[in-house]
């Protein structure tokens, strides 16, 4: 008994008491900005390997970046990345940060269908289908529901079958291959069912958006609910822009 407390006393909280306000590492690269510091613009967006920075002026689409932090190394005056991983959105266009901007990523309230608020506050049931992933996004989504971030305490959970489920949660550039299994899984969902993209890859395609091996036409004929920027993600940005997202307004 004592031993057990003694352990107790030194591993301290398994859980993150307050996901909303809890601290990541200072190597963690989440919401971007961008100075007004005259640069060789041309010289940074070749820095980029998915075409992520747009020039006069410089923006940065989260959609399209990998956070591999090169146009930070190269440029440390013009970008810096911050740890503010509330980066979730249910607005693509606010994945756009704009040069001076420094103000958070929120979702838009117009845009969240009124049933998702009505039903889903406190129980959410999703399913994941991994749409040609590399399995760092699965991953972390696994992590959501460990003792550390404990997404089940806000009755967020992941389950085995669409049937089951509220809506989908796609990782991966969605692959040929993985196309109609996809659209499988979705109509096998109840409406009103919700979209998630997880990841850089889910959002634009990442560094694959280019390959012929992809099939991304589900993207065009639904709407997204929420866009999760990452590659991978991190497990506070997922739950955080789900809060969001399901919270009553
Ligand atoms: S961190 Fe993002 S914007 Fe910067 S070079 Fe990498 S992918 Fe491009």
């Amino acid at each position: 008994m004592f031993n057990n407390l003694k352990i107790l006393y030194h591993q301290g909280k398994q859980y993150i008491p307050d996901v909303t306000k809890a601290k990541v590492p200072g190597i963690f690269r989440g919401r971007p900005i961008i100075t007004k510091v005259q640069v060789d613009e041309e010289k940074l967006v070749n820095i980029c390997p998915t075409g992520a920075i747009t020039r006069s002026p410089i923006f940065i689409d989260l959609g399209c970046c990998t956070f591999c932090g090169e146009c930070a190394i190269a440029f440390p005056d013009k970008i810096r990345f911050t740890t503010d991983y509330k980066i979730a959105t249910n607005d693509r266009n606010a994945l756009i940060i704009q040069q001076g901007q420094d103000v958070p990523v929120e979702l838009n309230p117009k845009l969240i269908r009124k049933e998702i608020q009505d039903r889903f506050n406190g129980s959410l049931k999703l399913r994941q289908v991994s749409a040609g992933g590399d399995n760092s996004c699965e991953l972390e989504l696994n992590a959501c529901s460990n003792v550390n971030f404990d997404m089940g305490r806000f009755g967020i959970e992941f389950v085995a079958s669409p049937r089951h489920a509220d809506g989908i949660v796609i990782t991966g550039p969605i692959t040929e291959n993985m196309a109609e299994p996809l659209q499988i899984c979705y109509d096998a969902t109840p409406d009103p069912k919700i979209i998630i993209l997880a990841g850089v890859d889910a959002i634009s395609g990442g560094i694959f958006a280019d390959s012929p091996a992809l099939n991304r036409k589900f993207l065009k004929n639904h709407k997204i609910d929420l866009y999760v920027p990452g590659n991978p993600i991190h497990p506070l940005t997922f739950i955080n822009g789900l809060l969001e997202l399901i919270r009553k307004r």
